[in-house]
């Protein structure tokens, strides 16, 4: 994924972090964080693999011996080792742990292994690997910012397919298009699809509806809402496409949408507060009288998890920073008459928003 300069230069970031917050190692195991210091992702198994980063001094990364091959060795930012199937491992992350009193520990590490660990050292102070790497992950450095750009434009070209009929809709049920859109998201380029959220007429009231057996029809809209994984990060975009001629009144309210992303977007700028991205496009709907149908918060962080820092959400005083990439993603929902959403992915720069996402804003009429 990342060359070692890469890496080298981010762990030197978490390492001052960890010495402002007095952490004297940092434990990863499953989760975003180790590929993120590593380039390897572990194997979310009962057999641990763990990297042990301590304050100062040799970096180890541990992982089952059979799970050795899958990792490419990088001498210069860890060294290797491996356990076999009668040790047990925590011995050894104690033994790694030296002296240390404080140590981060992966948000999503298994309890079993956190349990395990503290009946062992029962001295020991953990928090949550999140405060020191949140903040750091939260700046995409220049190679991030270009892996979601290349993830967005592979969403993207699956959108554009639905967009112009490369994928037929009409008289076809909702889960034969979400199989071809999985399909087309692999093709161009993804490795692992995520969701692929297709909502035809009022299902697409449902913000995070499945895609079911329901048969699209001509005069619905159909909400598509699909992203995947490239080279380790995320894609996430949400279209509309209406077959037929949308009704005046859906037209109306898609415009109110339209209207409402492009005001986040342009409010998406550096020293801005998260939350004020959420109020602008929340002024454009409530203004608009569709106020009560915008049930979500307008946005979340993406990077190597699909959701992460930071969110776009009314309480998040944050102020946006250059390097931070989000969605902006507002929706308006009638229950069980139609909805519609708009989402781009966004990176805050220098010189102000950048949308990764380039298919065109509009209602799509097939
Ligand atoms: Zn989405
Ligand atoms: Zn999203
Ligand atoms: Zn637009």
């Amino acid at each position: 994924m990342n060359g070692d300069e890469v890496l080298l230069d981010r762990i030197g970031r978490v390492r001052a972090r960890m010495a402002s917050l007095d952490v004297d190692a940092l434990l990863l195991s499953v989760g975003a964080d180790l590929p993120y210091l590593t380039g390897y992702r572990a194997v979310p198994l009962e057999r641990l693999s763990m990297r042990v980063l301590p304050a100062e001094g040799d970096a180890t990364l541990l992982v089952p011996g059979l799970e050795a091959a899958r990792v490419e060795e990088r001498p210069s930012v860890f060294g290797l080792e491996t356990w076999g199937e009668t040790d047990d491992p925590i011995v050894r992350v104690d033994e790694l742990l030296g002296g240390a009193r404080r140590a981060a520990i992966g948000d999503q590490t298994w309890a079993q292994f956190v349990v395990a660990l503290l009946r062992r050292r029962s001295s020991l102070e953990l928090v949550r690997g999140s405060e020191v790497t949140g903040p750091i992950r939260m700046r995409k450095d220049a190679a991030e910012v270009e892996a979601l750009a290349a993830a967005a434009a592979a969403a993207d070209a699956v959108q554009q397919q639905l967009r112009d009929g490369t994928i037929p809709l009409e008289g076809r049920r909702e889960s034969e298009v979400a199989a071809d859109i999985a399909r087309g998201l692999i093709d161009a380029g993804h490795d692992v699809v995520n969701f692929t959220i297709v909502a035809s007429g009022p299902n697409a009231a449902s913000p995070h509806h499945e895609a079911g057996d329901r048969v699209i029809r001509s005069g619905e809209n159909v909400l598509f809402d699909i992203g995947g994984t490239r080279e380790d990060y995320c894609s996430d975009i949400t279209r509309c496409v209406h077959v037929g001629e949308p009704p005046e009144a859906f037209a109306e309210l898609y415009d109110v949408l339209h209207a409402a992303q492009a005001a986040g977007v342009a409010a998406a700028t550096a020293g801005t507060p998260a939350q004020d991205v959420d109020r602008a496009c929340r002024r454009v709907i409530d203004d608009a009288g569709y106020g009560e149908y915008f049930i979500h918060r307008t946005g979340h962080g993406i990077g190597i998890d699909a959701h992460e820092d930071p969110y776009i959400v009314e309480g998040n005083e944050l102020p946006l920073e250059v390097g931070h990439a989000f969605s902006v993603e507002p929706g308006i929902y009638v229950p069980g008459t139609w909805g519609a959403r708009l989402e781009d992915i966004v990176v805050v720069t220098e010189d102000g928003p950048r949308a990764l996402n380039q298919v065109d804003h509009g209602l799509a009429v097939i």
